[in-house]
């Protein structure tokens, strides 16, 4: 029953000069996540993105395909009438409260657009003759023009619009518009949500996933290509670099004191993912840390890990609890994976009292240890990393 559906974004409006670049960002992304659907034709205009939905198109489909394009606010499922002949617009909409509305008993008002200024009925007059309309066919309505449970938009263009259901967007900005970032990936609950709150506000996601075969399995690392498929719905395609970890933290389990094995993988992980990070030209790295979940993730040991890097590090997530952000995970679509028992390459070379309060240059000093191996294996690391390109 619905032909199209109204586009409507939040923030972009307010870019002042820019404005343009956002609103093309967003029909083109729009686009693309419903191109891979069928041939839909998407314009921009005034203020709102408008997209026709080609002969039998699948509704759910595409009602989940906006969901995921970030930059949308709502959307709008809206009936096509071909023509703005005045009897069978009214009569079109009372057939759209017909086929929409299984009970007919609510409180609405009708909102009326017309682009055409000459068209011979005045935006008032359209509310009030389609409003009467609606009571005589439907006695269960009444009108309340202040609170009404259903707004129901008559729009004239060169055909007439109807529609009256908005659906939520994700919101935030399109991405394309904020340059790329480094996602540390793991295959745990945070990181992909902590991508998916960056990329939510434009920004193109590469990721980076240490892995340390055979401590860790291939089952593991395919886990994690899942996650940053799942996230990729919202975010567009991500290139993951796998990274062979496993002698740098063979080398560090031999060489190192214990209790600040972490704190110290952590270190390399943060040096290799930045080093892919500016190859590829991101702007920063993204965690998924947040204060004082882990050990690892102190006030103390975010200075410590901090210290290795140049770029910014944003780390969406440092002010959640745990539950906040199980609840996006799950309103993402990346929990029931996340919780997959496939081992990870932290747990696995933990220390049983880590330390809690590392100290910076206690912590240079004990990577001096690993002085005459780490370049080589950093340098190992990085040539025998695997590009994996992640689509939805
Ligand atoms: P997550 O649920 O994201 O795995 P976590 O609670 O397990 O987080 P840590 O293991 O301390 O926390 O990791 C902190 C952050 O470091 C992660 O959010 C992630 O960004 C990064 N990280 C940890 N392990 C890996 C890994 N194997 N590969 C890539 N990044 C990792
Ligand atoms: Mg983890």
């Amino acid at each position: 029953m619905y032909q199209a559906f109204l586009v409507k974004y939040g923030e972009i409006g307010l870019k002042g000069n820019n404005r343009h670049i956002f609103e093309n960002a967003l029909k083109n992304r729009v686009a693309e996540k419903l191109g891979s659907l069928g041939n839909y034709t998407v314009t921009r205009e005034q203020g709102r993105i408008f997209v026709e939905c080609p002969d039998g198109y699948d509704y759910e489909d595409t009602v989940e395909a906006l969901g995921c394009v970030f930059g949308v606010s709502g959307y709008c499922p809206v009936k096509v009438v071909e023509t703005t002949e005045w009897e069978t617009v009214k009569q079109a909409v009372g057939d759209f409260v017909e086929e929409m509305y299984p009970q007919k008993k609510f409180s609405f008002k009708v909102a009326a657009k017309r682009a055409d200024k000459h068209y011979p009925i005045t935006s008032p007059e359209i509310c009030a003759k389609i409003g009467e309309a609606l009571l005589e066919r439907f006695p269960g309505l009444s009108v309340d023009v202040h609170a009404p449970q259903e707004v129901i938009t008559v729009e004239i263009r060169n055909r007439a619009y109807i529609y009256s259901k908005v659906l939520a967007g994700p919101g935030g900005m399109p991405v394309g518009t904020a340059g790329k970032a480094m996602l540390l990936l793991s295959g745990g609950i945070d990181s992909p949500v902590a991508g998916y709150m960056i990329s939510k506000r434009g920004v193109v996601l590469e990721a980076t996933y240490f892995h340390a075969p055979p401590y860790t399995s291939e089952r593991a690392k395919e886990k994690v290509v899942d996650l940053a498929g799942i996230i990729s719905r919202y975010t567009g395609p991500i290139r993951l670099n796998v990274v062979n970890f496993t002698d740098i933290q063979l080398a560090i389990y031999e060489k190192c004191p214990h209790e600040e094995l972490t704190i110290i993988m952590r270190r390399y992980m943060m040096r290799i993912a930045e080093y892919f990070a500016k190859k590829s030209d991101c702007l920063g790295l993204i965690t998924g840390e947040s204060i004082g979940q882990v050990a690892s993730q102190t006030m103390q040991s975010l200075l410590t890990t901090n210290a290795v890097c140049e770029l910014p590090v944003f780390r969406p997530l440092i002010g959640f609890d745990k539950v906040e952000i199980v609840d996006i995970a799950q309103k993402i679509g990346t929990f029931e994976t996340s919780i997959l028992p496939y081992e990870d390459c932290c747990t696995i070379f933990v220390a049983k009292h880590p330390v809690t309060k590392p100290i910076l240059p206690a912590i240079e000093k004990s990577e001096e240890l690993l002085s005459d191996v780490i370049e080589e294996l950093m340098k190992q690391a990085i040539e025998t990393t695997e590009v994996i390109e992640v689509r939805a």
